[in-house]
Parts: structure tokens; sequence; C-alpha cells
């Protein structure tokens, strides 16, 4: 038998929303933002869920899709980790159209947009 990917667990884009991005620091009240948390609306099996994931703001930095940090040609990571400031943070999140966000980031990178999905798979990575 050979595999197959699970349809019903793969949230199909237009029924996928992100219903919240926020700071989110793991020791409340103390600490600065280290993290976001996310909560996503998606069909599951026809059924509406809500699910709650922390991203971290180095990972989620890291992982910017847009075109300085991805080889547009062969889709290969040209950023490496080591040129991620350690305390990085970010400093504004704004929504773009019905199916992203884009994020500025306090070392001055501010073309990433992130698609739900692209949150989503992220979070499926990082929990
Ligand atoms: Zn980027």
């Amino acid at each position: 038998m050979s595999p197959t990917p699970d349809a019903s667990l793969k949230p199909e884009s237009q029924d996928l929303q992100l219903l919240a991005i926020e700071p989110w620091s793991p020791a409340p009240g103390t600490g600065t933002p280290t993290h976001f948390r996310l909560k996503f609306s998606l069909k599951k099996g026809g059924t509406a869920v809500t699910e709650e994931c922390k991203l971290g703001y180095r990972d989620t930095r890291f992982m910017c899709p847009c075109a300085y940090c991805v080889d547009e040609h062969t889709g290969k990571r040209t950023l490496t980790l080591e040129k991620v400031p350690l305390e990085i943070k970010a400093t504004g999140v704004s929504r773009v159209g019905r199916y992203a966000v884009s994020i500025a980031w306090s070392d001055g990178h501010k073309t990433g947009i992130y698609s739900y999905e692209t949150l989503y798979q992220l979070c499926q990575t990082a929990n």
C-alpha cells in the first residue's frame, strides 16, 4: 500500500482563518514577549475547530518566506539562523487581505508575508 496524504487533516485554505495573532511571553507579567500566540479556525472532517499555538519570534523570523530569505528560483532558504539576532522582536503585525499577515521585525526586515497556511504549517512543526 502506498502512503497517501490524509486530506481530511490538511485544511483547505478557504477554511483556514487566523482569528488572532498577539505577542506572548512564557513568563506572564515579567518578561517581554518572545512568541506569538495564534488562534486558528479550520475545518477538520467537516467540523469547525479552533486551534491555538505559540511560535517563537526567532523561529518565525527565520522561516520568513520572502524573496530576500528564500531563493525564488530554487526555493532554497538563503537566510541562515546565525544571521537572525537572538533577541529579535516583532515590532508590528498587519493583515494582508483575508489570507496573510505581514510581520515587521526589530532587525528592520519587513518584507515577509506569512499566509495563514504558512503560519499553520509552522505551528504543526513547532508544537
Ligand atoms: Zn524575509
